[in-house]
């Protein structure tokens, strides 16, 4: 029921995210992934936005999805054929129920009227890049892709931090001939800045 919902960023009764935390949410600077054609981030990945997407992707809060596919949708290029997402492990799809980026693609598509399609696929087993070794972390996950010959595709994905995964993804879809990658997520990481860490 909506009167029982309560806003993932600071917990008041009501919409998710509500108005208070909207305005308080701050537009990413910006950000580039290796071998994209351009990317997209929407928010910095600091505070308020830090809980709404933990929320999001640990929370159950599936209906933030939506919030945020649609608005990553503002920032699809016309010219763009193919919608798809940097796939999720298996286990955390299992644990969570579902796969974060495919629903942020999923409502990205409703509001485009794009396809969306499941191109990349984990070529690998590994566990979630929290439970790795910082240097598995800095190789990214392996993707492999459906062959796209000829289309402009964008790959929708959470967070940019590294930017590894999105490269990789962006690496896979090249080599299986995309025309052209363009990356839009949520939010990236701000680098760390001489203001932030004194
Ligand atoms: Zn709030």
């Amino acid at each position: 029921m909506w009167n029982d919902r309560r806003c993932a960023g600071c917990g008041t009764r009501g919409w998710s995210p509500c108005h208070g935390c909207v305005v308080t949410l701050l537009a990413a600077g910006p950000v580039d992934v290796e071998g994209a054609r351009k990317t997209e981030a929407l928010l910095d990945y600091v505070g308020v936005t830090r809980d709404l997407i933990h929320s999001f992707k640990y929370g159950g809060a599936r209906d933030l999805g939506r919030w945020f596919g649609e608005a990553m949708a503002r920032r699809v290029s016309s010219d763009v054929d193919m919608i798809t997402w940097v796939p999720t492990t298996a286990r955390r799809r299992r644990e969570r129920g579902y796969d974060q980026a495919q629903l942020l693609a999923r409502a990205g598509g409703r509001l485009t009227q794009l396809p969306v399609r499941r191109l990349l696929r984990r070529s690998d087993a590994d566990p979630p890049q929290t439970g790795r070794s910082a240097t598995e972390r800095l190789r990214g996950p392996r993707l492999v892709s459906s062959a796209v010959e000829g289309l402009r595709v964008v790959v929708i994905d959470d967070v940019v931090t590294t930017g590894t995964s999105a490269a990789n993804a962006v690496t896979a879809l090249l080599h299986r001939g995309a025309l052209s990658v363009d990356v839009v997520v949520i939010a990236r990481t701000p680098p760390p800045s001489r203001s932030r860490s004194r």
